[in-house]
């Protein structure tokens, strides 16, 4: 007996040596910054003739600094979807759909994402397609209009679901003074506003869609050098931009805090708990010991609205961890 227990003990040793050369990111990637600061990331991957691209721009509700102009991150989400001269909705749709394409985009609190899955044969088509919408978006006031509408029936549908609320109001209790205040949704008085903003879009617009915010992500069956000549062709010509977000820092909190929401419907009791975590950095080690804390002691939710509390014997529970950007809370999202 005392044999088989050694015995196993050496057995999960030796995976536990073996496990610890494994690469965390498996595949060899290449990285490359443009002449005109756009980031593009290519990894090759055994998916043969698939190809997934990612167009991340670094703008999300923390880059909200003006007061009154909350949810602008989230609502350009919406309107890059509304063409250009060259590709109108219809046309764009139509493209995707003749290549079989599966896309869509999300906001977060710190960034944008566009993403496309399609074949490889159709990878420049779809290149040029979205350099085009990132370099020459056109929309009218009335479009724009429409689109705001939308958005605010987006945040009303979101409040009718009290974890929405209840995140909501955690982002709003936690933070005094940095943009993470406000959800990547906005304040609903500035969602309310929005309608009468449309100078205000362009301007964002502007400051934002600029190679130097925007990373390009490759993967699938592709070799990095035809996607690099592929990239350089459609968007090497995009012009840096110059606006730097005077983001606000966050003083220390003195104390605990706390709040409520009553809910006028039956709902299960919520519960948040959210710590201030160190800001975001690629060297220190105390950001990746929280995540995998987070990981490991809590059930994080893995996909905001996919999860839903559990209920066992009368309770629901949800404990997530989370180690967002500079003085965390809440995991945010918005589709
Ligand atoms: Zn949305």
């Amino acid at each position: 007996m005392l044999w088989k227990l050694v015995c196993l003990v050496l057995t999960a040793g030796s995976i536990v040596a073996v496990s610890a050369q494994v690469k965390t990111f498996p595949f060899t990637y290449t990285q490359q910054d443009l002449p005109n600061g756009l980031r593009l990331v290519t990894i090759p991957t055994d998916s043969p003739n698939l190809v997934s691209i990612y167009v991340v721009v670094q703008t999300g509700s923390r880059n909200e600094v003006e007061a009154g102009k909350s949810g602008f991150a989230h609502l350009f989400e919406h309107m890059m979807f509304r063409g250009t001269a060259k590709y109108p909705p219809e046309k764009y749709n139509q493209v995707l759909q003749r290549a079989g394409a599966a896309s869509n985009a999300f906001t977060s609190d710190d960034l944008t994402a566009y993403y496309t899955t399609f074949s490889k044969e159709d990878l420049p088509t779809i290149l040029a397609m979205e350099a085009d919408r990132f370099q020459t978006l056109k929309y009218t006031p009335e479009v724009f209009k429409t689109e705001t509408g939308a958005v605010l029936g987006e945040y009303n549908k979101n409040s009718s679901d009290p974890e929405e609320k209840l995140d909501e109001v955690l982002h709003d209790t936690a933070f005094d003074r940095h943009t993470y205040k406000h959800t990547t949704m906005g304040f609903l008085k500035d969602v309310q506003d929005m309608p009468s903003q449309y100078d205000y879009s362009l301007k964002f617009f502007d400051r934002y869609y600029r190679p130097e915010y925007t990373t390009i992500v490759v993967a699938g069956d592709v070799d990095p050098k035809n996607v690099r000549a592929l990239v350089d062709q459609y968007w090497g010509g995009w012009k840096r931009g110059s606006y730097h977000p005077d983001i606000p820092v966050e003083p220390a909190q003195q104390g605990a805090r706390e709040n409520h929401i009553d809910w006028p419907s039956p709902t299960l009791p919520l519960i948040d708990i959210a710590f201030h975590g160190p800001a975001y950095s690629d060297t220190s080690k105390e950001w990746a010991a929280l995540d995998a804390l987070a990981t490991l002691a809590f059930s994080r939710r893995p996909v905001r609205k996919a999860g839903r509390p559990r209920a066992e014997g009368g309770y629901a529970s949800r404990q997530y961890g989370s180690k967002r950007g500079s003085e965390s809370v809440g995991s945010g999202s918005s589709g």
